[in-house]
């Protein structure tokens, strides 16, 4: 009976799987450098093989938590919130968006688009991945495309991201971090050559900070 209740509340929005809350630098994309309260929400299953946020995927590890709580907690470290995962757009992100927009915060999101874009948000980056391609809705949306390479095929895939994206959005390719001592030569000669690109390196891990 009391699952069944807190199932309803996540299924609304009410409440989310949270594996973990932390006020941090923001380490990539277009906001690198800035301070953030960074809320990571449980539950993915797009199934990135380098995934670095596996203990992510399985929801039910991370406990159901009240968004008021969540919400309380981010407005006492600033005024910009990232939420990331797993997928956020895995749940409804509605609620907690709305909440964060009543204290006059920042919505920051970074999202696969796998699913349905829910929420209010300053600020969308898009990061599309091949097993489970983003819904058609979000590209218009995205303020900033960020393309993981793993490979060289992810040269032609993010090519191909960015012809969907709006003609403003700011796009990025960025050396997933087990391979990156081979693939930032690749990437660096990539945007000499296609300078619409930029370089985004996870500077938090350089940092080695969260
Ligand atoms: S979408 Fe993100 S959280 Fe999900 S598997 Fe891929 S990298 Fe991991």
């Amino acid at each position: 009976m009391v699952k069944d209740k807190v199932m309803d509340l996540v299924d609304k929005g009410l409440m989310l799987p949270l594996m973990e809350e932390f006020y941090t630098i923001q380490g990539e994309g277009y906001h690198k450098g800035t301070a953030a309260y960074f809320i990571r929400v449980g539950g993915c299953d797009v199934g990135c093989h380098w995934c670095d946020v596996k203990e992510s995927w399985d929801a039910d590890i991370h406990p159901p938590t009240a968004i008021t709580g969540i919400v309380e907690n981010a407005a006492k470290y600033s005024d910009t919130i990232v939420v990331t995962g797993g997928e956020p757009l895995t749940w409804d992100m509605g609620p907690l968006t709305m909440a964060l927009k009543d204290k006059n915060l920042k919505t920051h999101i970074e999202t696969s688009g796998a699913y349905a874009l829910t929420g209010v948000w300053d600020w969308i980056c898009l990061s599309p991945k091949k097993n489970k391609l983003p819904q058609s809705e979000i590209y218009g949306k995205a303020h900033e495309l960020k393309v993981i390479v793993y490979n060289k095929h992810d040269f032609i895939f993010a090519e191909e991201q960015a012809a969907q994206v709006d003609k403003n959005c700011v796009l990025y390719l960025q050396p997933e971090w087990s391979v990156r001592e081979k693939t930032i030569p690749l990437i660096v000669d990539y945007v000499m050559k296609n300078p619409k690109w930029i370089v985004s390196l996870q500077t938090h891990k350089y940092l080695n900070i969260p």
